[in-house]
C-alpha cells in the first residue's frame, strides 16, 4: 500500500483496506481525500483528472495536432501515456519532441527510453538539439558562465522553451503539452514571487494564450500531485531515467520543492488549496495587466521584453561574449 503522503509510515500497520469504488484491493491511499484506490481506480481518476483540466481550461480542441515535450523523465512519458488514451476519442495527432541539451552522462538514457516509448506507442518522436539549433550544448555553455550567478537550470530553461517552439512549429502542431505537474506550478510560483516577477505569475494562468504564430502551451498535469504522476508511471509500467541531471541542485526550487512537501505531510491537502490561490491571483494579474509582446528585433521571435530582444537573444549574447574573451 503506497502512501500519498512523504511519510509511509503510517499505513504499514495498517489493516489491508478495499478500493473506495469498487472493492478491490487498494494500492494507493490519497490522504488529501481519503480515498482508498485500487490500481485500475486509481489510473481512471488520474485520466478523469487530466481530462476535466484540459476542458475546464479550452488546451485543447478536436482535431487538433498536439507536441508533446517528452524529456524521458516519469512527468512526460506519463503524460505521453495520458494523451495518448484519449487522442483518438478527440481525433487529435500526438507527436512527441525532445531537447536534447547535450548534458554528459544524463541525456544519452533519457533519449533512450523516450525513443522507445514512444515507439512502443506508436507515436511520431523528434529530437532537436542545442548543438543544432544554437550552436553550443548546455555543457558548452555552462563553461563560459562566470561564476554561477545565472543558474544551469535559467538557462537551460530559456533555450528548452525555445528549442521546443522551434521544434513545434516544424511538425506544424497546434499546441505544445509540457508535463509540468501540480507541485512545479507551486515551485514556479514562490520562485516568482521571489524574484518580484508579478508579469510571469501572470502567465501562469492556465487559459492558453494564442501566440502570433497560433501556438498554445498547456501544462494538462497541473492540478496532478507530482507523488501520483510517479506512482501513475509505476503501475502502468511506464520506463523512466533513474539518473538526476547533475545541475539539478543549481537552483532553489530544491529547497522549495522539500519545504512544501514538508507542508503536505503535516497538512494533508495543502498542495491543492495553494494551487487554488494561485490561480485566482494569476487570473486577476492575467485580466488587469498589459503584456508587452512584440517581435524581438535580432531573431524576429515572440518577445515580451519592451526593449526589443528576447531572453533567448540575450542569454546567447552574454554567453559569446564571455566564449570570446
Ligand atoms: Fe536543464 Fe536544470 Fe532540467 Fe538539468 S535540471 S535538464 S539544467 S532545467
Ligand atoms: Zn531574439
Amino acid at each position: 500500500m503506497i502512501n500519498n503522503n512523504n511519510n509511509n509510515d503510517n499505513d504499514h500497520n495498517m489493516i489491508t483496506r478495499r478500493c473506495t469504488y469498487c472493492n478491490a484491493q487498494s494500492v494507493y491511499h490519497r490522504q488529501y481525500s481519503g480515498e482508498y484506490l485500487c490500481s485500475r481506480c486509481f489510473t481512471k481518476s488520474i485520466h478523469r483528472k487530466v481530462a476535466k483540466t484540459i476542458s475546464k481550461y479550452s488546451m485543447i480542441r478536436h482535431g487538433e495536432t498536439i507536441a508533446v515535450a517528452v524529456s524521458g523523465g516519469k512527468d512526460s512519458l506519463s503524460l505521453l501515456h495520458i494523451l495518448s488514451n484519449s487522442a483518438s476519442k478527440h481525433a487529435n495527432r500526438l507527436i512527441a519532441i525532445t531537447i536534447d541539451e547535450g548534458i554528459r552522462g544524463y541525456r544519452d538514457e533519457s533519449l533512450a527510453i523516450a525513443k522507445e516509448f514512444t515507439s512502443r506507442l506508436g507515436i511520431e518522436h523528434v529530437i532537436l538539439s542545442y548543438k543544432e539549433l544554437f550552436g553550443k550544448s548546455l555543457d558548452d555553455m555552462l563553461t563560459f558562465r562566470k561564476g554561477k550567478n545565472l543558474s544551469a537550470c535559467s538557462i537551460c530553461g530559456t533555450f528548452r522553451r525555445r528549442a521546443i517552439d522551434i521544434a513545434a512549429k516544424h511538425v506544424n502542431a497546434d499546441v505544445i503539452a509540457t508535463a509540468h505537474n501540480l507541485d512545479d506550478m507551486l515551485q514556479t510560483f514562490l520562485i516568482n514571487v521571489m524574484a518580484g516577477d508579478v508579469e510571469r505569475i501572470a502567465w501562469m494562468y492556465p487559459e492558453p494564450i494564442e501566440y502570433a504564430d497560433g501556438l498554445r502551451k498547456v501544462k494538462p498535469l497541473m492540478e496532478v500531485y507530482e507523488h501520483e504522476v510517479a506512482f501513475y508511471a509505476l503501475i502502468n509500467n511506464i520506463p523512466f531515467q533513474s539518473e538526476q541531471c547533475p545541475y539539478m541542485n543549481e537552483g532553489i526550487r530544491s529547497y522549495i520543492r522539500d519545504f512544501i512537501n514538508r507542508l503536505e505531510d503535516e497538512h494533508a491537502g495543502i498542495k491543492n488549496n495553494m494551487l487554488s490561490t494561485i490561480l485566482k491571483i494569476s487570473k486577476v494579474l492575467r485580466d488587469n495587466l498589459r503584456f508587452n509582446r512584440g517581435r524581438c528585433m535580432i531573431c524576429n521571435n515572440e518577445c515580451s521584453n519592451p526593449k526589443g530582444i528576447c531572453s533567448v537573444c540575450i542569454m546567447r549574447m552574454s554567453i559569446d561574449a564571455y566564449a570570446n574573451k
